[in-house]
Parts: C-alpha cells; sequence; structure tokens
C-alpha cells in the first residue's frame, strides 16, 4: 500500500513544501507590514473598489464586506467583488492593492479576457477529475493495473492545469491593479512600491500552488512506475 507508508518517492514533495512554507511566510509578513501603513489621500478599500468599479464602467458589480482576512474574492457567477475585515474599510496600501487586485478580475470577466474564461469553466470540472483520477490510481495500483493509474494520473492533473491557468488571471489582475491605482492617483509613487509588493508576495502563493501539484503528480508516477517493475 503505497499510500500508507513512509517511502522514498516523499522526498520529491520536500522542496513544494519548503517554496508553499517561504510563500505563506512572506505573504504573511509582507501583508502584515504594508496594513500599517495608511494611504495618504485616506481612502478605504472599499471606496477604491467602487472608484475603479465605476470608472470602467462595471455599476453593477456590487461590494460586500465578508469576515475574515486575505478572503478577499471576486465571484463571476454572481458579479460581486467581497472584501474582508482587513481589506473593506482599511486605508492602508495593503488593502488598496487587494481591492484594486480582485477589482482587476472584475474587470477581466467584464472584457473577456480568455485566461479567466479558461479557469471558470476548469472551476466546474477539476474537483471531479482529480477526485475521479484518484480513485482510478488507487484502483490501478490496488488491481495491478498501471495503465489503468496512469488514466488516473492524466484526469487527477487537471488540477495542474487549472493552478497553471490561474497563473495568468492572477498576475493580470496584480498589474491592472497597479496601473489604476499610479493613473488614477490613488497611491502616490512613495505608496505603489508597497502594495506591489503585497500583490507579489500573494501572487508567489499561487506559484507555490502550482508547483506542489506538480511535484505531487510526480511522485504519484513514481509511485505507478514502481508497481510496474514489481509486476
Ligand atoms: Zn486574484
Amino acid at each position: 500500500m503505497p499510500f500508507v507508508y513512509f517511502d522514498y518517492t516523499y522526498i520529491v514533495l520536500i522542496p513544494a513544501i519548503i517554496l508553499a512554507l517561504y510563500a505563506q511566510i512572506k505573504l504573511s509578513s509582507t501583508y502584515n507590514k504594508y496594513s500599517k501603513i495608511g494611504n495618504s489621500r485616506g481612502l478605504t478599500g472599499a471606496d477604491v473598489a467602487r472608484m475603479i468599479l465605476d470608472a470602467n464602467g462595471l455599476w453593477d458589480v456590487k461590494i460586500q464586506h465578508i469576515s475574515g482576512k486575505l478572503t478577499d474574492n471576486y465571484n463571476p457567477q454572481t458579479n460581486v467583488v467581497s472584501l474582508s475585515d482587513s481589506t473593506y474599510s482599511s486605508t492602508s496600501v495593503a488593502a488598496l492593492g487587494v481591492a484594486a487586485h480582485e477589482c482587476g478580475h472584475a474587470v477581466q470577466h467584464a472584457t473577456g479576457y480568455l485566461p479567466i474564461k479558461i479557469r471558470s469553466a476548469l472551476v466546474a470540472i477539476t474537483p471531479l477529475g482529480t477526485k475521479a483520477g484518484f480513485i482510478l490510481i488507487l484502483i490501478g495500483l490496488i488491481f495491478s493495473t498501471p495503465n489503468l493509474a496512469l488514466i488516473g494520473l492524466a484526469l487527477y492533473s487537471l488540477i495542474a492545469v487549472f493552478q497553471f491557468v490561474t497563473l495568468p488571471v492572477e498576475f493580470n489582475a496584480s498589474n491592472r491593479a497597479l496601473e489604476t491605482l499610479r493613473i488614477d492617483n490613488i497611491l502616490d509613487d512613495d505608496e505603489l512600491p508597497y502594495a506591489k509588493k503585497v500583490l507579489s508576495a500573494a501572487a508567489m502563493t499561487y506559484v507555490a500552488a502550482l508547483v506542489s501539484s506538480i511535484a505531487e503528480i510526480f511522485r504519484l508516477l513514481l509511485i505507478i512506475n514502481n508497481s510496474r517493475r514489481r509486476n
């Protein structure tokens, strides 16, 4: 039972785990630092979100206040930008960066940005694909049919495709955010690099998630190959 016992294939996960930990710590520390620095215009995250949405003609996109920290998101189904406790009424440069980033997703959706369309399509099928894939891998390993396990692994790999498509969506939303914050004079030249640092740290967590998935897929491939050799 390769899933139960510790085996050497776990080693391939170690760099990915270190990267994920680093990205999480980096985001936490960067966010904490710049959530204490207020913007010179005294605008809140919600103010800025409304300004950006209106400037892009997205008057119909609603903004809501949700609980939590860094739980901010844009939902293309409901067309709502949700800003967390630490963003909605905060005047920090970090909050403004995050609010502008979420509005960037709303603009992507409104302008038909291709990667967000692909991502939205994958949102529905990815959890199903990875679950079915994992079950097929298990069955393939238990009944010594490596080819079935490989088919399962291909399905399971949808998670990495999803995370890969997420990267341009996230990077583009951050670029749009920084561009808007600059052009509309929401943040001044001293404040902009702070917002950029927060958004770059957030983007790093998406890269780390993809690397983790690739490492996990590689590990499963090793396990399947080992089982083939044993047969
Ligand atoms: Zn985002």
